[in-house]
């Protein structure tokens, strides 16, 4: 999955919304968040972000964004 970091921090760019394929952003308290079981991996949104904020799972470090991302992916 692809997560949304703390760069998208009162960010109100919403390019990465518009080119993912399964609609799988939601608005968090003040950042996007991207829900990480309906993320399909394809790595479309990531180039999209002015602000680098969008990170690849893969990367150290990213297990407590992930449940962040799931956190409030869900809430709503
Ligand atoms: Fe959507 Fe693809 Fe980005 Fe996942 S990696 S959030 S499916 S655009």
């Amino acid at each position: 999955t692809y997560v949304v970091t703390d760069n998208c921090i009162a960010c109100k760019y919403t390019d990465c919304v518009e080119v993912c394929p399964v609609d799988c952003f939601y608005e968090g308290e003040n950042t996007l968040v991207i829900h990480p079981d309906e993320c399909i991996d394809c790595g479309v949104c990531e180039p999209e972000c002015p602000a680098d904020a969008i990170r690849p799972d893969t990367e150290a470090d990213m297990e407590e964004w992930v449940e962040f991302n799931r956190k409030y992916s869900e809430i709503w």
